[in-house]
């Protein structure tokens, strides 16, 4: 079973690496940097969803590992759940230029590549990790109508359904939110804990 993921998930990031027809590639090109497709447990049970990769990640080709990354390392270490356990991704799997908003056709071309990957390793908890992401997972979880600003959805454990399974998806803050806003930070802390308490 590990193996037919590791093949399925291969699969996904020779599309994206092949994906001419996004409007970010010839971007990823000039640029040379590279997409950032995801990584951790192909078997993990805890997902985590953020928006776009940034100057480091789009460098590494690795998910959060700038300084949002440094605040989700420390989060994680927090509640005591090691990265490698976890799956980390984003919707957009390409750098948006100058770290903007991801556009409503980004969203689109890239988010069927999401739903493979929650597809296959089909987690049993989905942490959306700022409001692109809380829209677009809670869109696909069956909770659109539940759909609020983040400031009223942060830290709650919503129940949601995902190819006919049943999903939580926790709603918090992206932690670049948090580089200087200490308050962010106490907040994503505390929904941390809420989020430890499911998982324990
Ligand atoms: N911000 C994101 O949303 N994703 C990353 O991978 C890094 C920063």
């Amino acid at each position: 079973m590990g193996n037919d993921r590791s093949q399925a998930l291969k699969q996904i990031r020779e599309e994206v690496q092949n994906l001419k027809e996004s409007p970010l590639y010839q971007e990823r090109v000039n640029n040379q940097t590279l997409p950032v497709i995801g990584e951790g447990s192909h078997n993990a049970q805890l997902m985590f969803v953020g928006e776009a990769p940034g100057r480091n990640e789009a460098k590494t080709g690795r998910p959060f590992c700038g300084s949002a990354g440094k605040i989700l390392d420390d989060l994680l270490a927090s509640i005591g759940v090691k990265r490698e356990a976890v799956y980390i991704t984003n919707i957009v799997k390409d750098r948006p230029p100058s770290n903007r908003d991801p556009l409503p056709e980004e969203i689109a071309i890239y988010g069927p590549f999401l739903d493979r990957q929650i597809d296959i390793i089909k987690p049993l908890i989905i942490v959306t990790l700022g409001r692109f992401s809380m829209s677009y997972i809670m869109k696909k979880s069956g909770l659109e109508d539940s759909i609020k600003p983040i400031s009223q959805l942060h830290g709650q454990i919503l129940e949601g359904s995902s190819l006919n399974s049943p999903i939580k998806v926790v709603v918090m803050y992206h932690p670049a939110a948090a580089i200087y806003n200490p308050k962010i930070k106490e907040v994503l802390q505390k929904d941390f804990q809420i989020l430890s308490s499911l998982i324990k």
